[in-house]
């Protein structure tokens, strides 16, 4: 089944998970899908560790989903590093006798410390075409977009212009970078339609659970903006001395975590209005391997009985 023939029906709902790093972890996580099928999701990604770790969890993920008894499809993240041509076609073969015919085609993130991505491809238009070139129909490609631009990018115009190449090269449909500014994702909406690009737009949403990780997940790789409204839930709540320190010496630290995940997530639940109002082709929530507070947002933003 193409995500992308559904997306063109209606708004596709979707989840990213990561694949545990322990085998505890690894054990939880049939649970955790089970609770996320129960919104009838049209696939689940799961991530691929940067320079090849946790790549054979990342197969178990998949097969994992292939197993379970419904229709929600698996997407493998792939990224370029470290991979040579000859490697990327011995898993990728590897993910079509498992069954797994989807990809999300990236350079992704270089491991700490390397400057390149010690692979035969540098950039993710490269992956898509081999990709395509070596497998035709046979695997459904998705593409990242970034509506801030990618932290590495020369402008925003060139970013776009590169994601436009993803798609002469063959790629299907595009999942974005988490985004909280939306003039900033509609006016990116606006400039990758003109310059060609019509994939359609799966738009990836982070819930706002924990205060560390939202700001480590806008800041440590990709500059994102984070609004008024967002800066204000975090001012509102904030631990001092600061929310990364592992014992601050707030006392309030309990009920603020609490206070500020309820906001978070009514904060989340508002952006995705936003995104539905724009009509965009799918929702795709990071959903972080927590099926409790997903399953809040989804239950309390009505998409699970309209989509
Ligand atoms: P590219 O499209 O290759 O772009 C990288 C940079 O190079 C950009 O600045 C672009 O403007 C520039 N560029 C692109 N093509 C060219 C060219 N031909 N010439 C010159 N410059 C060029 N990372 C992981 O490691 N594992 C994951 O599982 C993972 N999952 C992700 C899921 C989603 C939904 C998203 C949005 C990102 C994910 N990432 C993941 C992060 C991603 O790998 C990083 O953002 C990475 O830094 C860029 O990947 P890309 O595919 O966008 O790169």
């Amino acid at each position: 089944m193409k995500l992308t023939e559904i997306m063109k029906q209606r708004m596709a709902l979707s989840f990213e998970v990561f694949p545990p790093k322990t085998d505890a972890g690894m054990e939880k996580l049939p649970d955790t899908l089970n609770h996320l099928y129960e919104f009838d999701p049209d696939y689940i990604s799961c991530t691929y560790g940067a320079g090849g770790t946790n790549v054979g969890r990342n197969m178990d993920v998949c097969k994992l989903i292939l197993s379970a008894d419904n229709r929600t499809v698996p997407v493998t993240h792939f990224t370029c590093i470290g991979n040579t041509r000859e490697e990327i076609k011995k898993q990728l073969d590897a993910y079509l006798e498992a069954g797994v015919d989807h990809m999300l085609a990236l350079r992704g993130d270089l491991p700490f410390g390397w400057t390149g991505t010690n692979g035969d491809f540098a950039y993710a238009t490269d992956l898509v075409k081999f990709v395509k070139d070596n497998y035709g129909d046979k695997i459904e490609i998705a593409v990242a977009g970034s509506p801030e631009g990618h932290i590495a990018c020369r402008s925003l115009e060139a970013d776009i212009s590169f994601l436009k190449q993803k798609q002469d090269n063959g790629a299907d449909y595009i999942m974005t970078q988490l985004c909280w500014d939306m003039e900033q994702f509609k006016r990116w909406l606006d400039g990758i339609r003109k310059a060609g690009v019509t994939m359609p737009v799966d738009v990836g949403i982070m819930p706002i659970l924990d205060m560390a990780a939202t700001i480590n997940m806008a800041l440590s790789r990709n500059a994102c903006v984070m609004d008024r409204e967002l800066c204000e839930i975090i001012s509102r709540h904030w631990i001092f001395p600061n929310p990364f320190v592992k014992d601050p010496f707030d006392a309030a630290v309990d009920q603020k975590k609490e206070d500020f995940k309820k906001e978070g997530i009514a904060y989340t639940i508002r952006q995705i209005d936003k995104y539905r109002a724009l009509g965009v082709d799918g929702i795709h929530l990071y959903a972080l391997n927590k099926w409790k507070d997903v399953s809040e947002i989804l239950n309390q933003s009505g998409i699970k009985t309209l989509v």
